[in-house]
């Protein structure tokens, strides 16, 4: 912690409109750890509150108000941070991501940011000599599947740079992989090979060979033959993205899909005292978790045990569907470019509806991966059906992605209490949207994809999550893009149905207090207010006060998690 008392301006009353009225009333002699002064301090507390300068003591949030009433605070000990300006907001809330096996997928070879197919083949290249010693499998992450026509990449051209070693690469969206002629002859892949239930292998057309693309769990007959993850992969690649996440501002995190093995690691970390970030880990239900080699039913039981002050396990991920490349995404309307087809749910409704309704029952919350608008009425159904079965409850139940949403369903989302969890990253007209998704379902569709501002104006909650690695972390940039729905890195022209932009206020909500009411801690965190942990970021610059295409180029001065400082910008002060 930085002592800083000489920077201190007494009174300098930069604000007008703060409101007094929730400040705490001056105190007497109980000097505070550290205090923040001269900033634009936005506490989105319910009346979304403005003030100057925030005490933190022990670790909460001691007072907030003016500068002058937080000078009360200041002792011979007290860290004294001015802002000089600078924005102060609650921590953020990535409400679905995967830090643990982005984190490992990054440590890995990584082919994110790379924008050719030739980048991405020289780097398999190098891939494969870092690694010729240990020889084996080369597994790499995150070749951007809109660089190949229907984000279908041909196994030939792995073969020509890796032709002897098994290759299997994951896709940019998570749900696609690539492998090369020897990762598939290892896995008994041949143009004989049936699709396996929910996945797809693309194939030539004239000869039924299969190309090297597998959608969906067709991935998984390659991925059983894997070099086993060890422990140490883990917690390194956790290490990580728990590091990434505080360099974002990120203090709370929803990992969407953990089995046991993470789950154990986040233990580790926390009793090492590295967590730094509030973590709720959502247990994969169906067969991925149990390709992971451990047993549902009794992991949940005995859940608890990786409980900690830092880590809650009462959430459940349900995959509802897949994407729209390959159609394993469940639409309403057929796709356009596949005969009729219209994809399947994971589930039938009757099963996903036993499943809500048991794990509602049990007080676990259930979020759920939907992207096509069937998958989307399928799982408000089912939270649906659960209401009418149990009554209401109060485990804050969302839906993830939300690529379609059919009109009717809209309301739904408020009438049912469902959360919206959206990635708007992923809301601007990319190659992915106008060259794959574009001549699979049409115009009209593509027009009413990731309807934010239609669930807004409906009354429905709006959360925010990155889903990294799939992309960016970064929750400005996100949030950018939520008000511009154009494409922050300039390469997409064009803007996505501007009709569905939506607020600075609405984003700001979705990526603190909206998230810290789903992951049920929003009476610790989530808000600047009295007697909340002092979860908190400090940005260079008021959100307000810039340009809505200047935000995800705001940076990070310092992110605090029960007041310690566990990110901070060496330019800070
Ligand atoms: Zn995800």
């Amino acid at each position: 912690m930085r002592r800083l008392s000489a920077l201190f301006i007494l009174g300098t009353a930069l604000l007008a409109a703060c409101d007094t009225s929730r400040t705490a009333p001056a105190h007497d002699a109980v000097p505070a750890d550290l205090v923040f002064i001269g900033g634009a301090v936005y506490t989105m507390d319910a009346e979304r509150s403005w003030a100057q300068a925030v005490a933190v003591d022990a670790g909460k949030i001691a007072a907030v108000g003016t500068n002058a009433e937080i000078e009360a605070w200041i002792g011979p000990d007290t860290g004294i941070v001015e802002l000089s300006g600078a924005m102060l907001l609650p921590g953020f809330h990535d409400s679905h991501t995967h830090p643990l096996d982005g984190g490992r997928q990054a440590l890995n070879c990584s082919f994110v940011d790379l924008d050719s197919v030739e980048a991405i083949l020289d780097k398999v290249r190098s891939c494969a000599l870092e690694s010729e010693e240990t020889g084996g499998w080369l597994v790499g992450s995150l070749w951007n599947i809109s660089l190949f026509p229907g984000g279908n990449p041909h196994k030939e051209l792995l073969d020509a740079v890796v032709p002897d070693r098994p290759v299997f690469l994951i896709g940019s969206d998570g749900h696609s992989s690539w492998a090369n002629s020897r990762a598939l002859e290892v896995a008994g892949i041949d143009r004989g090979t049936p699709d396996p239930p929910l996945g797809v292998i693309e194939r030539d057309a004239s000869t039924g060979e299969p190309t090297g693309t597998l959608r969906e769990s067709a991935g998984e007959l390659v991925r059983r033959h894997l070099p086993e993850i060890t422990a140490q992969d883990r917690l390194e690649g956790l290490r990580y993205g728990v590091r990434m996440a505080n360099a974002f501002g990120i203090t709370s995190v929803l990992d969407a899909a953990v089995g046991e093995p993470d789950m154990i690691t986040y233990k580790a970390l926390e009793d090492s005292g590295e967590l730094s970030v509030r973590s709720v880990l959502a247990m994969e239900w169906g067969t991925n978790f149990l390709a992971g080699g451990t047993d549902f039913e009794r992991v949940l039981a005995n859940r608890t045990q990786y409980d900690g002050p830092r880590i809650d396990t009462r959430a459940i991920k349900l995959f509802i569907d897949g994407v729209l490349e390959g159609h394993t995404a469940a639409l309403l309307d057929p796709y356009l470019d596949s005969a009729g087809a219209r994809g399947t749910l994971n589930f039938p409704q009757e099963t996903l509806d036993q499943l809500v309704t048991r794990f509602d029952a049990e007080g676990l919350q259930v979020h759920m991966h939907a992207i096509g608008d069937a998958a989307v009425r399928a799982g408000l159904d089912a939270f649906e059906a659960a209401r009418d079965a149990n009554g209401p409850r109060d485990n804050r139940h969302h839906i993830s992605h939300l690529q379609l949403i059919h009109p009717d369903d809209v309301p739904r989302f408020a009438e049912l209490g469902v959360g919206a969890t959206f990635q708007p990253l992923w809301a601007i007209p990319d190659a992915f949207i106008m060259d794959i998704n574009l001549p699979e379902v049409g115009p009209e569709r593509v027009n009413r994809m990731y309807p934010i501002g239609s669930v807004q104006r409906a009354g429905g909650l709006i959360i925010g999550g990155s889903d990294w690695d799939v992309s960016s972390m970064n929750p400005l940039l996100a949030i950018q893009v939520a008000l511009t729905r154009s494409d922050p890195s300039g390469v997409a022209q064009g803007v996505l149905n501007a009709a569905e932009r939506v607020d600075l206020d609405t984003m700001l909500a979705a990526y603190t207090i909206n998230g810290a009411y789903t992951m049920r801690h929003d009476a610790l965190t989530g808000s600047i207010e009295i007697g909340k942990a002092a979860d908190l970021v400090v940005l260079e610059h008021n959100l307000f006060e810039i340009p809505a295409d200047e935000i995800g180029d705001v940076r990070v001065l310092r992110t605090l998690i029960d007041g310690n400082t566990v990110y901070q910008r060496d330019s800070l002060q």
